[in-house]
């Protein structure tokens, strides 16, 4: 039987950041740091979240981490999201909003599959420069608590911000340190106005030597690539290589493109059972859809008219 594979979807909830000057991030082009929206927390509305979450299960797919801006959920509000996205996908979700609190941890943690450090590069000296404001001690810290809470531990690593293969052995080391079962392989997509700017994406022979060493050495890892819209050839090469799932291609927006079609044919090539699909609109009922749902008339009113938006958006 052939291996699968699918697409996993990451649900953003803002392009707010308190942090804005990660010097990859389209954040740190905006006027202050935090302020790509002038200040103002830009947050999707829950009702868009929802619909969106029963899209992607219609779809098949799978959600990679619930994220966000740092800090542009006020606790209990995040905590009252999950629960509500819960309700709809009856799975715990991984959260990916910055390191966590033991009193955070112990909110989230009955909607928490587990947490996700955005520790993007491995190499200590490259991380203080191109993350000056987001050190990765706090990340550690919330492993060790999520750790005793029985809470799962994920990272994410871009590649191509300066780090090369010899700097494997560190992210081994931090992966044994703390226990990470999910890793999140993603490439550099240079930013107009950031220091990345034409700097040329990693290749994907080089996405994939990571994966592909990290597969070897932690053969139970959950392996996430992430590949934009300029890279769905990477697919199979990535697959081959070790990784369990693609992420990061703007699946909703480029449904049944070109791009959509050839990641499906990647899968393919690279002897994967693709599940769920990124190509072919399923008949959705949204008013079955909406009546299963136990919120009140109002929110379930508002779901409809964003899902009914979406699924227009997707047929166009
Ligand atoms: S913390 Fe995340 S969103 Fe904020 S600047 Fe850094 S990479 Fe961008």
């Amino acid at each position: 039987m052939a291996k699968k594979t699918c697409f996993e979807r990451a649900i953003f909830f803002s392009w707010y950041c308190s942090i804005g000057d990660c010097k990859y991030c389209y954040m740190s082009t905006q006027q202050k740091p935090g302020n790509g929206n002038n200040g103002k927390i830009a947050r999707r509305t829950t009702e868009s979240l929802l619909a969106e979450l029963i899209l992607c299960k219609k779809l098949g797919w799978k959600i990679g981490f619930v994220s966000g801006g740092h800090n542009a959920y006020k606790t209990e509000d995040f905590r009252e999201l999950l629960k509500k996205m819960k309700a709809i996908s009856g799975e715990k979700f991984w959260v990916n909003i910055g390191p966590l609190t033991r009193t955070e941890l112990l909110e989230f943690k009955p909607y928490t599959e587990g947490v996700v450090g955005s520790i993007e590069t491995i190499n200590p000296e490259i991380h203080d420069f191109v993350c000056p404001s987001k050190p990765v001690a706090p990340f550690e810290k919330m492993f060790v608590e999520a750790k005793k809470l029985g809470l799962k531990r994920a990272m994410t690593i871009i590649l191509g911000l300066g780090e090369t293969l010899d700097d494997y052995g560190i992210l081994s080391k931090f992966i044994r340190k703390h226990s990470i079962t999910k890793i999140h392989f993603y490439g550099l997509n240079p930013q107009k106005g950031t220091i990345f700017e034409g700097s040329k994406p990693p290749t994907a022979g080089y996405q994939a030597e990571w994966i592909r060493k990290t597969r070897k050495e932690f053969p139970k890892m959950d392996i996430q690539c992430g590949i934009w819209l300029d890279r769905p050839g990477y697919v199979s090469v990535l697959l081959k290589a070790g990784a369990d799932s693609i992420s990061k291609f703007p699946a909703l927006k480029r449904f049944g493109s070109k791009e959509a079609k050839m990641i499906e044919t990647e899968a393919k090539k690279a002897g994967r059972k693709f599940m769920g699909t990124l190509t072919k609109m399923p008949s959705i009922d949204v008013d079955k859809e909406i009546k299963k749902l136990k919120f009140d008339d109002e929110l379930k009113g508002m779901i409809k008219v964003k899902l009914e938006g979406y699924i227009r958006m997707m047929q166009r």
